[in-house]
């Protein structure tokens, strides 16, 4: 074995994995070899990874169970967890009848950490491992999440979400408190047990002034951080956006405050031009697709061909709470009803859910599939569609959840 730590245990089971868009592996009896570190040392049908193992490393027989990688949601809202199926309103409406409402009760820490524990739990229990999150525009809020999240073990990436304008009172805050906020979150927790990370995160391009955004962009970019926002999610969204900050391109606004690089990551992107996608392409940007949530806001159709033209990296997002479901396989069924078949299968979806999603969140050397050296996030499912609740999850070799 070519991994410089001792092989620890290895499991053994059905397992599948993505190693591109259309190069799903899959061994019917396979076994996936987990070094001290927590990495992956090798993944192999059994017969022929057995013989090479260490006498005494452990083997844990999940013959009846299934073995996929921990799926990776590229956008869900923590404090939106109560809010899902309330339906009947697109996207201004909703934010101001139900979600603004919904986070300002985040002043409240008791409230925080009530949510937050029941959130982790739910995307565990769908075999999410990497998530990245919005939490409010609350200080404290924000590190209850950072903290649950470091005590559940699983990977994030949240932010504070940044609104100063055009939002109720409760939920403003100047652009100097915003900033002096993110700088000390980003200080305490990005990078904090390789596991989790700091995403600048204004809400969107309606809540922000342009000083907030601009001065939002170039700490992105400075602090060498994730910077995460809506973009382009209704056609209502955009054509306000436009008059407010009276821009030629959507995309292009952005690249103005210095906010584009590959650790860029703008959610949904439906109502966006060829201009705009180049430039996200030239800035290796991604983009955050989240299919249940676009057809429950009735938002549009993400233009998939053009996303892909342009070469961008997508990944799939729960969405919650305009997206119903924690679960991965609902959302991949619901890319393929809303994408033509050429365009989305199932199989594309899996890899959306696991590798995909890492290349879009810059982390696919260190998670998305079993190539060796990866860090061994897996979960095992009771059936070979992984539908329903993930039966144990790992991060990094070591369980952290089971029912
Ligand atoms: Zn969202």
């Amino acid at each position: 074995m070519p991994s410089s730590h001792p092989i620890r245990e290895a499991f053994r089971a059905p397992i599948r994995h993505a190693l591109g868009p259309n190069q799903i592996v899959e061994f019917a009896d396979g076994l996936l070899a987990v070094d001290e570190s927590g990495r992956i040392a090798a993944c192999d049908a059994y017969d022929r990874l057995f013989p090479r193992l260490p006498g005494d490393c452990v083997i844990h027989d999940y013959t009846n169970f299934w073995i996929t990688p921990g799926f990776i949601d590229c956008h869900v809202h923590l404090p939106q967890l109560d809010c899902r199926n309330k339906n009947g309103l697109t996207l201004l409406d909703w934010l101001a009848k139900y979600i603004y409402p919904a986070e300002t009760k985040f002043a409240d820490p008791h409230v925080v950490r009530n949510m937050a524990e029941r959130f982790y739990d739910e995307l565990l229990k769908h075999g999410i491992t990497t998530a990245a999150i919005y939490s409010t525009i609350h200080y404290e809020a924000t590190e209850i999440a950072f903290q649950f999240a470091k005590e559940k073990g699983l990977r994030a990436i949240i932010g504070q979400v940044l609104m100063d304008q055009n939002a109720p009172q409760s939920l403003l805050k100047s652009h100097l408190q915003l900033l002096n906020e993110t700088e000390k979150l980003i200080a305490k927790w990005h990078g904090c047990d390789n596991r989790l990370f700091y995403a600048v995160t204004p809400r969107f391009a309606l809540t922000c002034s342009k000083t907030l955004l601009d001065e939002a962009g170039k700490l992105a970019l400075e602090a060498k951080v994730y910077f995460q926002t809506h973009l382009a999610e209704t056609r209502q969204e955009w054509q306000q956006a436009k008059e407010m900050h009276s821009f030629k391109s959507y995309a292009g606004f952005y690249e103005s405050r210095h906010a584009l690089s590959s650790r860029s990551l703008f959610a949904h992107c439906i109502y966006l031009e060829d201009c705009d996608f180049k430039i996200l392409s030239d800035y290796h940007a991604s983009v955050a697709h989240c299919p249940t949530s676009n057809v429950f806001l009735k938002s549009g159709t993400m233009p998939i061909e053009k996303v892909e033209t342009y070469g961008l990296h997508f990944g799939l997002g729960t969405d919650v709470g305009a997206g119903p479901t924690f679960s991965m396989q609902e959302i991949i069924g619901c890319a393929c009803e809303v994408h033509p078949k050429e365009m989305m299968n199932r199989e594309k979806g899996f890899y959306l859910a696991t590798l995909g999603g890492a290349e879009a969140l810059s982390l696919a050397h260190q998670i998305g599939n079993f190539v060796e050296g990866k860090w061994a996030d897996f979960c095992l499912f009771d059936n070979p569609n992984f539908e329903g609740r993930a039966k144990k999850v790992f991060v990094a070799g070591q369980c952290i959840w089971k029912p």
